[in-house]
């Protein structure tokens, strides 16, 4: 049995006709930057998330890097975030001469640690960066309340968590700003890259969409230094396709994360997600203790997997000069040696789901 990670392929042959015909539509107007396609994302985006604003912008690291320059976040700021990501959470705020100050993540969601976070804020912390790890909210309450109290500004990183609900309210929508990715191994994915920004503060929403077009205000007329941070009209395209079955395609994904974790929960750490959130599962990802032994079972059972994050961002060169100590982050480091993800899309049939679960009760 082939068992895909994440079956794009099948996605793609489902919505066929309807993709090829949204793509050659754009290649005939040859409107290939802006114009209609970006305008009815960017309305169903903010429809769908509750936003009064949706920005589509070139990727999800651009979404973070153009929501960090619109709350002004430069050198001698730091901005606390979580060390158990991608490196584009991190990245994008040294990218732009801050210090990222790194809080260890809660044992049970990998989220941030919302404990450890007041102790972390200094007279030069400028905005707080929660990750919405593998597809369920932070505790965005917690830090939005803490946030208010610090004159702070928080800024979810809701890459992989595009459809997920906190408290009944969409991620990307749940704080000052939200960013999404659109790379198309995410919940919502493209065909190249893509990505989006939230807001329902006019001012900001203004200013990204300035920033992501060279701080241009009116043609040859610049405000700001930007950046070329548009997303494409093909892209836009594609994205309005498959919105149309995104929402079936979170209601399959949660079912699917449901299924392997009542079947699964005896046998290693499932992930555990809070009863007042949900996980759209962008990486199912279990516990195990053995991983080595585990990777290589399932490999020989035709299962594959992949390491959703083996080094935290600490550890990583490019941050050395952070001087960080990984005993300070004891849970991040235990996670980090014993995480993996199982194949995961809305696509996996039954019988792939059971060769998978067989193969990990089997492996663990
Ligand atoms: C994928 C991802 C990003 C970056 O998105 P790109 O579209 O690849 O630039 C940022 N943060 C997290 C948590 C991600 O998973």
């Amino acid at each position: 049995m082939n068992i895909p990670f994440i079956d794009l392929k099948s996605q793609y042959e489902s919505m066929k006709a309807q993709m090829d015909a949204a793509v050659i539509g754009v290649l005939e107007s040859t409107q290939f930057i802006g114009g209609p396609q970006l305008n009815k994302l960017e309305e169903s985006l903010a429809a769908y998330t509750g936003a009064k604003h949706a920005i589509g912008c070139s990727s999800g690291t651009d979404a973070l890097l153009l929501a960090m320059m619109a709350l002004e976040i430069g050198p001698g700021d730091e901005v606390i975030t979580s060390p158990f990501t991608f490196i584009a959470t991190a990245e994008t705020i040294a990218f732009l001469g801050a210090v990222p100050v790194f809080v260890d993540i809660d044992e049970a969601t990998y989220n941030l640690d919302v404990s450890q976070v007041e102790g972390k804020i200094t007279s030069k912390t400028k905005a707080i960066v929660p990750v919405s790890l593998y597809g369920q909210p932070a505790d965005m309450d917690e830090l939005n309340a803490l946030a208010a109290k610090h004159g702070l500004a928080v800024i979810e990183d809701a890459a992989q968590s595009f459809g997920a609900e906190y408290k009944g309210k969409k991620s990307g929508n749940l704080s000052t700003i939200g960013c999404t990715s659109f790379f198309p191994s995410k919940p919502l994915g493209c065909y190249g890259d893509g990505g989006a920004v939230f807001t329902n503060d006019d001012a900001l929403a203004a200013k990204v969409r300035s920033l992501l077009n060279h701080g241009q205000t009116e043609r040859y007329v610049h405000k700001y230094i930007g950046i070329n941070g548009r997303l494409d009209a093909v892209q836009a395209a594609v994205l309005n396709v498959k919105m149309e079955t995104f929402p079936a395609e979170v209601e399959k994904r949660i079912a699917i994360g449901a299924r392997y974790s009542e079947a699964l929960k005896d046998a290693v750490t499932v992930p555990e997600v809070k009863s007042d959130r949900t996980s759209v599962y962008a990486q199912y990802s279990i516990r195990v203790k053995d991983r080595e032994k585990t990777v290589a079972g399932l490999q020989a059972a035709g299962v594959p997997t992949a390491v959703h994050y083996p080094i935290p961002l600490y550890k990583q060169e490019a941050f050395a000069s952070l001087g960080c100590d990984a005993s300070d982050f004891p849970v991040s480091e235990a996670v980090a040696a014993q995480i993996m993800s199982l194949p995961m899309s809305p696509f996996l049939t039954e019988e792939q789901q059971d060769a998978v679960i067989a193969a990990v009760r089997s492996n663990a």
